[in-house]
């Protein structure tokens, strides 16, 4: 296939449902990890066109929502402070902190500005020497390179008024908290295609063997996660766990080098709590010692924030895959897009508001009553 909307081809999406419709005798649950998949799950009807023993579990894959409060609360901190140009991608601008979010920073005279990249934030520290610049740098392997690489443009031009407020976060480690969880019921992972393409391969293996689940590596157009999901229940139905590679034309084994070598240089890995979930062991990046310097929390002095998540709030059972968005109370009622208590239904990643947009908006009796 050469165009895009191939990956759309209703009859080759029609002959895939066939397949894994002719293959599936059993039960199975199957975790799609990535925010971007359940979107493409949830917008094409995927999830209602399978038959009904496969079930879809949302995984915690959205990096806009996997941020954890205090790391938001410091954003804000810092957004806050004369002299600061603080610059994100758009969608952390809504997601919101313990009492308010970056666009009402913005709105109280804080310079807080959308980029496109992060060299875009480095441009703006040489246009204005006088000023601290700040990029916000979250995100899974997928975000991470570019964060690494302007870092280290940083370093090696001089530009010492820049600085990245660092939370990002790893698959692999989250796969074996959600395996280790006892309220499990995920039998196999959808991986995401684009984590992959940096990282390659290699890591998953001894994630396969260690929980004797299936791992396919999928894109995410509507055939790509046809076929993720054909090849996954083929293992299930076979008794296999092995990792497979259903997205050939991005991924390959070894991931990119060049960008692996980069991460390896500017990040260590460190321990990262997860919004909603908790602190994940050795889950997530930090600057290594050689670029600290660069760290806005070291530079700010914004290290020992500490926040409560809300009560009403249930994204962490929705990251986890434990509740679809639609059986937590608040759902459509007191959080929407437009009023968003958690960051599920601000990102354009997360499952709630993919339920929200493409009107799964009918809640469970249970809940509707409750
Ligand atoms: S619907 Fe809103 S309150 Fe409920 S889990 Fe999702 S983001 Fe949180």
């Amino acid at each position: 296939m050469k165009y895009l909307d191939e990956f759309s081809d209703p009859q080759l999406a029609k002959k895939l449902l066939d397949r894994i419709r002719a293959t599936t005798d059993r039960r199975w649950s199957m975790m799609e990890v990535c925010g971007g998949q359940t979107h493409s799950i949830i917008r094409h009807g995927i999830d209602q066109l399978l038959p009904d023993r496969i079930e879809m579990i949302h995984g915690p894959g959205c990096p806009v929502c996997v941020t954890p409060l205090e790391i938001i609360d410091k954003a804000l901190a810092i957004a806050a402070r004369p002299g600061v140009i603080f610059c994100s991608f758009g969608d952390m601008l809504r997601v919101p902190g313990s009492e308010k979010d970056l666009f009402h920073v913005k709105s109280e005279g804080g310079d807080v500005r959308v980029v496109y990249s992060p060299l875009d934030a480095l441009e703006l520290a040489k246009a204005n020497p006088d000023r601290q610049v700040v990029f916000f740098g979250i995100g899974f392997e997928t975000t991470a390179p570019a964060n690494a690489m302007t870092v280290y443009q940083a370093q090696r031009l001089g530009i010492e008024n820049f600085s990245l407020l660092v939370s990002h976060v790893l698959v692999p480690p989250a796969i074996a908290a959600i395996m280790e969880s006892p309220q499990c019921r995920v039998q196999a992972f959808l991986l995401a295609g684009h984590v992959c393409t940096v990282m390659g391969t290699q890591e998953y293996p001894p994630l396969a063997e260690r929980y004797r689940v299936p791992m396919v590596v999928t894109g995410f157009e509507p055939l790509d996660i046809l076929e993720g999901i054909r090849r996954t229940v083929a293992q299930l139905e076979a008794g296999r766990h092995e990792v497979e590679n259903a997205y050939p034309r991005a991924v390959s084994a070894a991931g990119n080098p060049a960008a692996k070598a980069m991460l390896d240089d500017v990040f260590e890995v460190t321990d990262r709590a997860w919004r909603g979930i908790g602190v994940i062991p050795d889950s997530g990046w930090r600057l290594s010692p050689r670029y600290r310097d660069f760290d806005a929390e070291h530079r700010f002095a914004v290290g020992e924030l500490h926040a409560a998540e809300s009560s009403i709030c249930r994204s962490g059972e929705v990251l986890q895959g434990l509740i679809k968005p639609n059986e937590c109370a608040a759902f459509g009622t007191q959080c929407t897009p437009r009023n968003p208590l958690g960051a599920t239904m601000v990102s354009s990643e997360g499952a709630c508001a993919a339920y929200y947009l493409y009107r799964r908006l009918d809640q469970p009796a249970e809940v509707a009553h409750a």
